[in-house]
């Protein structure tokens, strides 16, 4: 069962949607419900947000995707970029905890991604990248 694709996109706004559905389009090879599908659609499109709006603010960059069917009913997602960075990962993931406040954002995307998502994993140095790891499993019930 176990399968791989990887993408490299330029950082823009544009391109959120083809990346969303481009992953869902793969995750459907683990027979997903409606659900399972939109809760990885919001789970990658608050991640895919974060690298255009945080990581690559007034810079061009690049978003790096890598998509695993891990299990007959699991799927990995990594998404990572090459930005500032985060300083303090445990603040950053607090619900409300936002340093675009001005910009209307409201802070809420990490909390979203570990709401939506079985397991989340965050990396990141400072000017050199942030790369996260979800994972979630289709439920025996589902
Ligand atoms: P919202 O997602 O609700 O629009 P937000 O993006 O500020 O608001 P989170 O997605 O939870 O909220 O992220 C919290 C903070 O973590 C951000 O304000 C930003 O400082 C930092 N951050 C998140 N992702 C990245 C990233 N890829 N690169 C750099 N900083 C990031
Ligand atoms: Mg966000």
């Amino acid at each position: 069962m176990y399968n791989q694709f990887e993408m490299k996109t330029l950082a823009k706004l544009e391109n959120e949607a083809f990346i969303r559905s481009t992953i869902c389009a793969f995750s459907s090879k683990i027979n997903p419900s409606v659900d399972f599908i939109e809760d990885i659609k919001t789970a990658v499109s608050e991640a895919i947000t974060n690298c255009i709006v945080h990581a690559y603010s007034d810079v061009e960059g690049y978003i790096f995707i890598k998509v695993s069917i891990i299990k007959d009913n699991t799927v990995e997602i990594c998404i990572k970029d090459t930005g500032i960075g985060i300083e303090d990962i445990s603040k950053a993931k607090e619900p409300f905890y936002t340093t675009k406040e001005s910009e209307g954002r409201s802070g809420m995307g990490f909390t979203l991604m570990e709401t939506f998502m079985d397991s989340l994993k965050v990396y990141s140095n400072k000017n050199k990248g942030t790369e996260i790891i979800m994972t979630k499993s289709i439920k025996s019930e589902e």
